[in-house]
């Protein structure tokens, strides 16, 4: 039996909660019918946040304000979208203590764990305003004396904006500031569960001098909100993070007056540990993408392919390691993995180890809910699971908890085999000391990241998205401002040299 580092309930007193409201062209509203979603914390089962519920009437205003200034944002120059971006940046930075303990106590995350994501994500508005004045098309100079041809960039128009509960400030932050690097116009709607830090966002936009209509927020739930943010004819473009099954219905509709679609959807992403590696590396790693973020992540390493002669040692250095991480109280600073965000979802993670178990995997750590003292609210144990093979369940599926499957392989083609066996391409990675093992294995996983000798590293420069059932498009880096941005050839003839197509007699 592995110890626990468990962190108990503290003593610090929670904030009154947060009012969320909508944001529609340039102004904060309720509801009209006065509707609100209540959101408790998970860890400690008081109220963080009382939100507007919004339906399709608020997507409509949202949608109309947002396609009034499209015109007048997409004639800004680059120099002044930049500027307010840059704006925006500082002023999350200057809140970041608000949206931290919003963030934390609508997620269940550590306290130090949000104020690093609302942190990083001003880092992504200050990238995204480099590209506001650096990106542009082509030339094409040699096509011929009397021809000249250049390609320009032009916004896609109105953008939907859906995200999901895991990283609420992040995820937006990954879109939003390079649709309006682009010169696009959007209508924003965040979790049920996670509004709050996204409408204080919106207080900030408007605080940086982001024109009225710009950003819109609508909060409420995916039926009606987000399904006519999807259907609604005035909206150019789709960008969404969530689940698979959502992302395909999405593009299903989207289909039918083909839109735009970009998505980011789920990961059951491997790691592949060969004998050469950095085994102390490799096993902190494997613990940190198995728990971070309570493994309610797209990235979270749920699974581990690792060469049978050190199967047994290497997993025995996991559950080790793994019982020194610190569960518990999110508002607490040492604490580095917190609650599971609901109920229902915490029932869900139990019932894939349950399923693991019935169908012959071996519960090595964990298994089941865990309890922090002083605490009721929904924790899960770090949970490794040996013996598991290709075709579970536990193997296949995105479990989205701090759940870790072992498999075993015996040659580098039987690893990536492995590896490539998964309806998913998020993320994939490799442990060894061999840079032809490395090499081979970044070239033939498909995966929209490899990550070497490393795990879960990443930078606004360096873009992000998925192969397979993992999504559509990019995130970040420069292909993330492209989704945005629509082609259009110029082609210019020089002089009057065309000669007639139609023979005159
Ligand atoms: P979800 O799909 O249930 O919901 C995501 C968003 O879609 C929410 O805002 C929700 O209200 C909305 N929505 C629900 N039904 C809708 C509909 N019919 N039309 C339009 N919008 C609708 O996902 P979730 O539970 O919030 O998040 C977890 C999922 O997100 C996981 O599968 C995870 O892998 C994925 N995710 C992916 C990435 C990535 O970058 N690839 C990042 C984070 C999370």
């Amino acid at each position: 039996m592995t110890d626990m580092t468990l962190i108990p309930a503290t003593a610090t007193a929670l904030p009154a909660p947060f009012h969320a409201r909508h944001l529609i062209g340039g102004r904060t509203c309720d509801s009209a019918d006065g509707a609100v979603t209540d959101r408790l914390s998970p860890a400690h089962g008081t109220l963080v946040s009382r939100a507007a519920k919004g339906g399709t009437a608020e997507v409509d205003a949202a949608v109309a304000a947002a396609r009034a200034a499209l015109a007048g944002w997409a004639a800004t120059t680059g120099k002044a979208r930049a500027a307010i971006l840059l704006k925006v940046a500082d002023l999350i930075e200057i809140n970041a203590t608000q949206m931290a303990l919003l963030e934390c106590l609508e997620t269940g995350k550590p306290i130090s764990q949000a104020r690093g994501e609302v942190t990083g994500s001003a880092d992504l508005w200050r990238y995204a305003a480099a590209l506001a004045r650096t990106h542009k098309g082509d030339s094409h100079n040699s096509l011929g004396a009397d021809m000249l041809a250049v390609v320009l960039k032009e916004p896609r128009g109105v953008v939907s904006i859906i995200t999901p509960w895991n990283f609420p400030i992040w995820i937006l932050s990954q879109k939003l500031p390079f649709a309006l690097a682009a010169g696009c116009t959007c209508v924003i709607k965040p979790s049920e569960l996670t509004p709050s830090t996204t409408a204080m966002l919106g207080d900030l936009l408007m605080q940086a001098g982001l024109p009225e209509g710009v950003a819109n927020i609508v909060l409420g739930e995916g039926q009606p909100v987000g399904a006519r943010m999807v259907s609604h004819p005035d909206v150019d473009m789709v960008t969404f993070t969530g689940s698979s099954a959502v992302g395909r219905a999405i593009a299903a509709e989207a289909g039918k007056s083909l839109k735009k679609v970009a998505l980011e959807l789920g990961g059951k992403n491997p790691q592949v540990i060969f004998p050469d590696a950095d085994l102390d590396s490799a096993a902190d790693a494997v613990t940190f993408g198995m728990v971070f973020n309570a493994g309610e992540c797209c990235n979270s390493g749920s699974r581990i392919i690792v060469h049978a002669d050190i199967a047994e040692a290497f997993t025995a250095r996991v559950v080790a390691l793994s019982g020194q991480v610190a569960f518990g109280d999110p508002l607490h600073p040492d604490t580095q993995v917190g609650a599971i965000v609901t109920p229902e979802h915490a029932a869900r993670i139990d019932g894939f180890v349950h399923a693991a178990k019935a169908a012959g995997a071996r519960v090595t750590l964990g298994g089941g809910p865990l309890s922090i003292p002083g605490l009721g609210g929904q924790f899960y144990a770090p949970t490794v699971l040996t013996g598991v093979t290709a075709d579970m369940a536990i193997a296949r599926e995105e479990v989205f908890g701090p759940v870790l499957s072992v498999l075993t392989f015996r040659t580098l083609d039987e690893a990536i085999a492995l590896a490539n066996d998964a309806a998913y391409g998020l993320s994939a990675g490799v442990w060894s000391e061999n840079v032809h093992t490395c090499l081979s294995f970044a070239r033939r996983v498909q995966a929209g990241t490899i990550w070497t000798n490393t795990w879960m590293d990443g930078f606004p420069e360096v873009t992000f998205g998925g192969m397979k059932q993992s999504g559509l498009g990019r995130e970040i880096g420069s292909y993330g401002l492209e989704e945005f941005l629509e082609v259009k050839s110029v082609a210019m003839r020089v002089g009057r040299t065309r000669a007639p197509w139609v023979k005159t007699v």
